[in-house]
């Protein structure tokens, strides 16, 4: 049973371009939220910093750790490998911070299936249509119009794991889908009631599909 004193580990999944690392950003002014960082194979983005965005390093890093088992987790994701430490993680949960993961489905099955003592809720977050996704994609990918391509295809992949996830929350509106989350955490951390349409999103992953 997770302790009353001890943080609550929330997992944010989505496909590309759905908008998951501003949420998982906006959600860590939170007091007592805190961010894991990962570690990654990948090259750093022109915005991105070491030790904040991510710790990037290389596969032979990367190799050693999954040999000396500090990985939570980790999957390969668009070719780049991804993991999560644990020691930092169970760290913060043990002073009673609440640990939000932006990781992929691979890493939330992983997380799920190891059944820790802490409470876990997760949480995928899907685009209104596939066509404000593919704007999305394509503004972020200007110059590499197969790039957005990809990651469409991709998605496809992606959304069908919806299934696994606690609750799915469609990202429209920003402060919207912000405030659903948050009521959602608070209702599950205080066993209150949860205002949520299992069915709605059923219906919203079959047109997102179709
Ligand atoms: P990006 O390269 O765009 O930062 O991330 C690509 C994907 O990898 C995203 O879906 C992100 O959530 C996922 N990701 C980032 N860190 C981790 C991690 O530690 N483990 C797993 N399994 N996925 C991760």
């Amino acid at each position: 049973m997770p302790s009353e004193t001890d943080g609550v580990m929330i997992i944010l999944s989505s496909p590309s371009g759905a908008g998951k690392t501003t949420l998982v950003k906006k959600l860590s002014d939170h007091d007592n939220f805190e961010v894991s960082i990962s570690h990654t194979t990948r090259k750093p983005r022109s915005n991105e910093n070491q030790n904040k965005d991510y710790f990037f390093v290389d596969e032979l890093e990367f190799e050693r750790l999954i040999k000396n088992q500090e990985f939570l987790e980790y999957a390969k994701v668009f070719n780049n490998l991804y993991g999560t430490t644990r020691t930092p993680v169970i760290d913060k949960l043990n002073k009673g911070k609440n640990v939000l993961f932006d990781i992929d489905w691979q890493g939330a099955d992983q997380i799920k299936n190891k059944k820790l003592d802490y409470k876990l809720i997760t949480f995928f977050i899907l685009p209104p249509s596939k066509k404000i996704l593919f704007d999305r994609l394509s503004i972020r990918h200007i110059n590499d119009k197969s790039m957005a391509e990809e990651r469409m295809s991709q998605f496809e992949r992606d959304v069908l794991h919806w299934i696994n996830y606690d609750y799915v929350v469609i990202n429209n509106e920003l402060e919207e889908c912000f405030q659903k989350i948050t009521n959602l955490i608070n209702a599950e951390v205080s066993n209150g009631s949860k205002d949520y349409d299992k069915e709605f999103i059923r219906n919203h992953v079959e047109k997102l599909i179709s």
